[in-house]
């Protein structure tokens, strides 16, 4: 645990500047605005450690797949986010020195990322002999006009003599990949365009042997100042720089804005079109002051918070662990565009930079309903059925029927290369399924489900009734060689949590089949002896269960294991991932993220309260959390049971993960898949609140330590809100029409 920022509502803000938690810091104050976002790195060149990440949605590269043995079934490559051409940077000399703050002396050092506006402010005063200047750097990418990023560079002269300045502003596609399997560049300059006072870039990835798109990004910089534009010779066929020169009396200052407007081959089909729209865009916002660009920007997010924003008192740290979560999700995806979807690390590092995870439905799928209009989970449902040609690729590849949707990909197809993830992890196939039925159950809206759901969940099931095979000796229906959400176990038989997904499924798919339209029916083609085959699986699927503790075994050879609890590691050991070897970690006992767990808390309506609990006594002491997505669910379980404390403790890991460096990775980038935890731990957890049949039902607690909370949750064209302060529950109706809920068993009735 490592906390490097101040506890504060809305900000996320230091004082201290340590190299040694620059890429910390750098995760922690990353932005973005659904279509490009980057890491909190310097404007400015630094010598010392960094991690300049850029990245801009759905840019992707296919980097061969290293491994030392080949093996049939294994994807090629493995899709990487592409470290974007760095439009950011700005080089500010003093003097005739440039600014390095590796080697500076400097004071008064702020970093505050401001999240109600998502704006980024870095301001220091740096001393260069007799000269003292103080710099500020503002930036942000604007979700007003999605392809814009602005920034402000102010330098005030705070010495005694004058000072003179140069700022060199630039483009600069010499870039790459730290994850880079080859260390290969991932870009080639097209062309590049160097004026006195703007200039642009056109790059285009390197070509791949796979057949996967290349792209192509077109960004152009202008500028706003009262600086002399000093015209320089350009000297890198991979960067542009626009140099802006003057002089500071002391107690003067002047600003620079950069605007720069980046577009991509994802949205125009030619590099003419491309180079066209970056110069009309260009003129639009040339067009508008600072403050314009500003403030329809932070509209935009007032709109996102007014209708999300969960508020705590009595508790800074929850407050600003849940606000966090909460900015990072939006920064990462707000829907916009069903081609694009959630990363687990969103634009904030390149370790799973970008790629579509599970992570999208089984976590983010419950909290994007909640607080955002339907349309944006639909197009998280949509992105899954435009990819169904890569999901029989995918399961193809493996010789089985029907559509294996990936454990990791940028467009359908499998892009991931350890083989205990892509052939096993296939519960996944199940989570994608039951997304379906969540945003049905949840939005009452089944237009999906009866169209394009319905081929999504055939095709899953196809594969499914291929994937099981029958065991004699059981006289059931068994799945061998997988691995279930707990990676610290690969290639077990009997998942149950696999196997009861995969049961769920097919019977699921056979209730939406009744449904269907004929003609719908008729394009699905499912045969009488397909369904009475799925029929015969669902009635005969083995679930692994141990009567004596009465619990769901997480698969055949689980309860052979030494069963010490996590208790028993020594802290020094923690987290066993960091310490022990694979083959260890696999022998263990210990449980990386909820498996069993996770199975009752997406069917928590399904079992007695007696099998949460011994489920949930049993798992706990095993269950290392060492998957960021752990903590949420068992909080929810924890809540449910009545565990306040431990519910509350699990909140506090999942909301403030990346705030106190909790699994000691932040360094990577923000665990943006997890930033789900905190909303889910507060209304699912400590609200209680369920969907039945159409309604609204809660059953709120207030923590402990907490002296209110309130939260807003879109539900079937209504904005309701809850809260919940030593006094009770309280519901009130913020739009919509009138609405019957289900607080603590009793119906209550909402109305304007
Ligand atoms: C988790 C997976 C998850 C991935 C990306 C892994 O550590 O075990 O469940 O999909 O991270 O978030």
């Amino acid at each position: 645990m490592k906390r490097t920022f101040d506890v504060q509502p809305w900000n996320i803000v230091t004082h201290d500047f340590k190299p040694e938690d620059k890429r910390l810091q750098e995760s922690m104050t990353s932005i973005g605005n659904g279509y490009m976002g980057l890491r909190g790195f310097f404007e400015e060149d630094y010598s010392g450690d960094s991690l300049s990440g850029l990245y801009l949605g759905g840019v992707w590269y296919p980097d061969k797949t290293r491994v030392g043995w080949w093996k049939n079934g294994y994807p090629d490559y493995f899709g990487k986010v592409v470290n974007a051409v760095n439009f950011i940077k700005m080089n500010v000399k003093i003097n005739g020195e440039k600014i390095d703050l590796a080697k500076d002396t400097f004071s008064d050092f702020n970093l505050d990322l401001d999240m109600k506006k998502s704006l980024l402010t870095r301001s220091f005063t740096v001393t260069k002999g007799e000269a003292k200047v103080a710099v500020t750097f503002e930036r942000f990418v604007s979700v007003a006009q999605q392809e814009l990023s602005v920034q402000r560079l102010t330098l005030e002269n705070v010495g005694s003599s004058k000072v003179a300045i140069v700022i060199d502003s630039a483009i600069d596609a010499d870039v790459k990949n730290e994850d880079a399997n080859y260390d290969e560049r991932f870009w080639e300059v097209v062309s590049t365009d160097q004026q006195a006072d703007h200039g642009s870039v056109v790059a285009e990835t390197t070509p791949n042997p796979f057949g996967t798109p290349r792209f192509t990004s077109a960004m152009e910089m202008r500028h706003v100042t009262d600086l002399k534009n000093v015209k320089v010779d350009q000297l890198s066929d991979k960067e542009v720089v626009n140099e802006f020169a003057g002089e500071l009396g002391p107690n003067e200052s002047t600003q620079l804005e950069k605007r720069v407007i980046v577009v991509t081959s994802r949205d125009y089909d030619s590099n003419e079109a491309l180079t066209k729209a970056m110069d009309t865009l260009s003129d639009q916002v040339a067009a508008q002051s600072y403050d314009q660009l500003f403030d329809a920007h932070a509209k935009i997010w007032e709109d996102r918070w007014n209708k999300s924003d969960i508020q705590i008192d009595g508790d800074t740290e929850a407050q600003q662990g849940i606000r966090f979560n909460l900015f990072q999700l939006f920064s990462t995806y707000y829907g916009e565009d069903s081609r694009l979807n959630i990363g687990p690390k969103g634009f904030t590092g390149e370790k799973y930079g970008g790629a579509t995870y599970w992570d999208t439905e089984a976590f983010a799928v419950p909290v994007y309903l909640g607080i955002t209009d339907p349309k944006v989970t639909h197009n998280l449902l949509m992105y899954r059925y435009k990819q169904l040609d890569g999901a029989y690729h995918n399961a193809k590849q493996q010789g089985l029927k029907g559509a294996l949707f990936p454990m990791v990909t940028f467009d359908g197809i499998e892009c991931h290369n350890e083989w205990e993830i892509t052939f096993e992890e296939i519960h996944r196939n199940g989570d994608i399924a039951f997304a379906i039925y969540n945003y049905t159950r949840y939005t009452g809206d089944n237009s999906y489900v009866l169209h394009e759901g319905s081929k999504v969940l055939t095709e899953i099931s196809r594969f499914w009734a291929d994937r099981v095979h029958f065991s004699q000796r059981k006289q059931q229906y068994v799945i061998h060689g997988v691995t279930g959400p707990d990676e610290y176990e690969n290639n077990v038989d009997n998942n149950w949590y696999t196997n009861i997904l995969a049961q769920w499924t097919l019977k699921y798919t056979l209730s939406i089949l009744k449904q269907v339209s004929p003609e719908q029916a008729k394009k699905l083609n499912v045969s009488d002896d397909e369904k009475k085959q799925w029929q015969d699986i669902v009635g005969r699927m083995y679930l692994p269960y141990d009567k004596n503790l009465n619990i769901f075994v997480q698969h055949d050879g689980f309860l052979d294991k030494d069963l010490k609890p996590v208790s028993e590691i020594l802290a020094d050991q923690l987290p066993i991932n960091q310490h022990w070897s694979w083959d260890k970690i696999l022998r263990s006992p210990y449980i990386k993220q909820g498996d069993v767990l996770q199975g009752i808390w997406d069917f928590i309506d399904d079992f007695t309260p007696e099998q949460k609990k011994s489920n949930f006594d049993f798992y706990e002491k095993f269950t290392v959390h060492e998957s960021s997505l752990s903590p949420a669910i068992y909080s929810v379980l924890a809540a449910d049971l009545g565990y306040e404390e431990k519910a509350v403790e699990l909140y506090e890991r999942t909301a403030r993960l990346d705030l106190d460096n909790y699994n000691n990775d932040t360094v990577d980038g923000l665990h943006i898949t997890a930033m789900t935890g905190g909303w889910i731990a507060v209304v699912q957890g400590f609200a209680g609140m369920r969907v039945r049949d159409g309604k609204l039902h809660y059953a709120p607690f207030l923590p402990k330590k907490w002296d209110h909370y309130s939260f807003r949750q879109v539900f079937r064209d209504r904005l309701i809100e809850v809260d919940v302060d030593k006094d009770g529950a309280h519901f009130k109706l913020v739009s919509g029409q009138p609405i019957t809920i289900d607080v603590a068993g009793k119906d209550v009735e909402l109305a304007k």
